[in-house]
């Protein structure tokens, strides 16, 4: 059973496998095996694994192309590939980060650095996999470009974080050579010059020996500013103990052995490439959980919003004794309009009632939406009289002037009906107030069904419960 996540490793050696299997099974990770690229489709759809360990080069392959078949699958485009590589050689490394894989490991592996490196990106990947939540029936972001088309920003904001200004100035120099980054160097004893200015993309961080300087990772990490920013830390030396902290602090991925431009810049890119997809879901995700409130014809709220307001209006009600006013209103021979004048006409009259209601009712709580032609008003903390009077200001909203149905086109009149009921007293105090609200929208439709039957273009009270 998967305790922790699931992890594929993939190795043409039968004795690699089993050594990491026993380190990460020991760690709880749920671990399944490869030997080859052959079969890698179907193995990586049936176990959905969270993290991929693979050597640098299979029997029918490389790691290159293990990441190149991860991507293509659906669901599992940003699952992190991590390279096992057989020695410590920082142009095979920088290879392998040119090859767009997350990281790269060299034997032998210490357990510390080793876990470290898999936490650090199960954490990443568990963040994109929350940001893929779906609402039930439908994926917020459906219909939303694949991963591989969205681009990072043109020129990403990238700060450097140094001890001495000597060094933010070479390194500032050495990264600026290379690529159209937006750089500025900052001195790590002026935090503040980070955190007040503009978002940043990215961060690289100096790690020098004191152990404080860790704590700036998780510093950043804490911060408004700087929650989703890119942290690359670089450290002087092959420091696993130093280096598995910083990724626990919330480094994105760290440098071993000092600064090397190539490296960090290759990194950036391929953090800064992860976190432009990531920006782009949490604000569809934003969109799509605003779009499920509103009604996109009117741009008013819709039912779902309607219910979860009435239910926030009930439970202050019982907190404070204040009551509250539910009202339908049902605009009059509504068909007449769609039947004389097309159903595109009959929209335009909805979008121009919705609005003239919404004006009507100001600041004091809210229409929604709730059916065709039929729209539902909640006002909080009122008096009977004022909610009449406000029902009557919403009746008079829509039958004081025609609709204007096109440009120089022809004008109608229109006319709304109202039912309204008034919570009795403090709303009672209990669980749930679903019950009592169903009952109360149940009284204002009979007011409304009443207004109806009286002749319509009027309000009508349900004094008591049924
Ligand atoms: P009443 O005064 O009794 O309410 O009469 P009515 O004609 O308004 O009521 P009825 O329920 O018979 O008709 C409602 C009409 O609203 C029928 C339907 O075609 C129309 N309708 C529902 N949704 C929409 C919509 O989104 N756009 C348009 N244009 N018409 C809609
Ligand atoms: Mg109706
Ligand atoms: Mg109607």
């Amino acid at each position: 059973m998967s305790v922790q996540g699931t992890i594929l490793v993939l190795d043409g050696v039968a004795t690699n496998r089993i050594m990491l299997k026993v380190q990460l099974t020991a760690a709880w990770y749920h671990v399944v095996q490869g030997e080859k690229l052959e079969g890698l489709l179907s193995l990586v759809r049936r176990t959905q694994p969270d993290l991929v360990l693979t050597a640098q080069t299979l029997p029918d392959g490389t790691a290159a192309d293990v990441k190149k078949v991860t991507k293509t699958v659906p669901g599992l485009e940003d699952v992190p590939v991590v390279v096992l590589a057989a020695q410590n050689d920082r142009d095979a490394r920088l290879r392998a980060l040119q090859d767009g894989l997350d990281d790269v490991l060299t034997h032998p592996f210490k357990d510390t650095l080793l876990l470290a490196r898999i936490r650090s990106l199960l954490r990443a990947h568990a963040a994109t996999q929350d940001l893929q939540v779906s609402n039930g029936s439908q994926p917020i972001g459906f219909g939303e470009p694949a991963p591989s088309v969205i681009r990072p920003p043109k020129a990403a904001k990238v700060h450097i974080l140094t001890h001495a200004a000597q060094t933010g100035v070479m390194w500032h120099k050495a990264l600026n050579d290379q690529r159209q980054y937006s750089l500025s160097w900052h001195l790590q004893s002026n935090l503040q010059s980070v955190l007040s200015g503009a978002v940043p993309d990215a961060i690289v961080v100096e790690l020098g020996a004191h152990p404080s300087d860790l704590n700036i990772l998780a510093d950043l990490r804490s911060r408004n500013v700087t929650r989703n920013t890119v942290l690359i830390g670089v450290l002087k030396d092959d420091n696993a103990v130093q280096a598995s902290e910083a990724l626990d602090r919330g480094a994105d991925a760290v440098c071993l052995d000092g600064f090397c431009a190539q490296e960090i810049l290759l990194r950036l890119d391929n953090q800064i490439a992860r976190k432009a997809r990531l920006d782009h879901m949490r604000v569809s995700l934003k969109k799509g959980l605003a779009d499920s409130w509103i009604d996109p014809l009117t741009g008013l709220h819709n039912r779902r919003f309607a219910m979860r307001a009435l239910d926030q209006i009930a439970r202050e009600s019982a907190r404070t004794g204040s009551s509250f006013a539910v009202m339908l209103a049902d605009l009059d021979h509504f068909k007449a309009i769609n039947d004389d004048h097309g159903h595109a006409s009959g929209d335009l009259v909805l979008k121009q009632a919705a609005e003239r209601m919404r004006g009507a009712l100001g600041t004091n709580g809210f229409v929604a939406r709730i059916g065709g032609e039929e729209f539902m008003i909640g006002v909080p903390n009122v008096t009977s009289k004022q909610a009449m009077r406000l029902a009557e200001s919403l009746c008079d909203s829509i039958c004081s002037a025609p609709f204007q149905l096109l440009d120089q086109g022809p004008q109608v009149n229109v006319t709304v009906s109202v039912g309204m009921k008034m919570s009795q007293g403090p709303f009672p105090d209990q669980e749930s107030p679903t019950p009592h609200i169903e009952n109360l929208i149940k009284s204002a439709d009979t007011a409304l069904y009443a207004a109806k039957k009286a002749g319509r273009n009027q309000v009508n009270v349900r004094q008591n419960a049924a």
